[in-house]
């Protein structure tokens, strides 16, 4: 059962393009580590030979690093998580980017303090998204249902990811949805979102 977003209390969000504006040019990424259009980055790295890779890996998170520190919020995202945070909600990120760079990310557009280090699922703490073991190993650690969650992002995985574990989702930061069928609700960014809420 759709929980009604009013009235939700756990609330997990995407970080890049749905907290900050997006920022990987993924194109440019790949042309500086020599890596096809068509593939992608981190399964073509992890089919390299072990130095290569290695080295490969540590550029990409430098590179991540220098965009987590220049990270800039979406339109809205630091007053809705504040204003979910102060209404003593429990707040989680649920991202591929590294545990490690998302906390700075936050720290950088200001939200560090909204979330716990536990509740920040990184690449290395769960299956990536579509996959929905993210979601459920936070609901495990709120002591809640999965279906009482609120997944709220800006791309096709995480309302992919949601429907798969039984929770809601909110799809922003797109003028038009694509993916009507997979949405619960869409708001324009989380400004608008936060407007709903009351
Ligand atoms: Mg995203």
């Amino acid at each position: 059962m759709e929980v009604r977003l009013c009235a939700a209390r756990h609330w997990v969000f995407d970080m890049d393009g749905t907290l900050t504006i997006a920022v990987h040019d993924f194109p440019a990424i790949k042309r500086a580590l020599n890596i096809p259009q068509e593939h992608d980055i981190l399964h073509h790295l992890a089919a390299l030979p072990e130095a290569e890779a290695q080295a490969k890996h540590a550029w990409l998170l430098e590179h991540e690093r220098e965009l987590a520190i220049a990270s800039v919020a979406a339109p809205g995202a630091v007053e809705l998580v504040r204003a979910l945070h102060a209404r003593g909600c429990r707040l989680g990120i649920l991202t591929r980017n590294a545990h490690e760079l998302a906390l700075l990310t936050l720290a950088a557009i200001g939200l560090g303090d909204c979330f716990a280090s536990a509740d920040v699922v990184g690449r290395e703490e769960a299956p990536p998204k579509p996959d929905p073991g993210g979601l459920l190993h936070l609901a495990a650690q709120w002591g809640v249902a999965p279906e009482q969650l609120v997944m709220v992002g800006d791309y096709r995985f995480d309302l992919d990811c949601a429907r798969a574990a039984g929770a809601s989702s909110v799809l922003v930061n797109l003028a038009e949805n694509p993916w009507p069928e997979l949405t619960d609700h869409h708001a324009l960014d989380c400004a608008e979102l936060l407007e709903r809420l009351g």
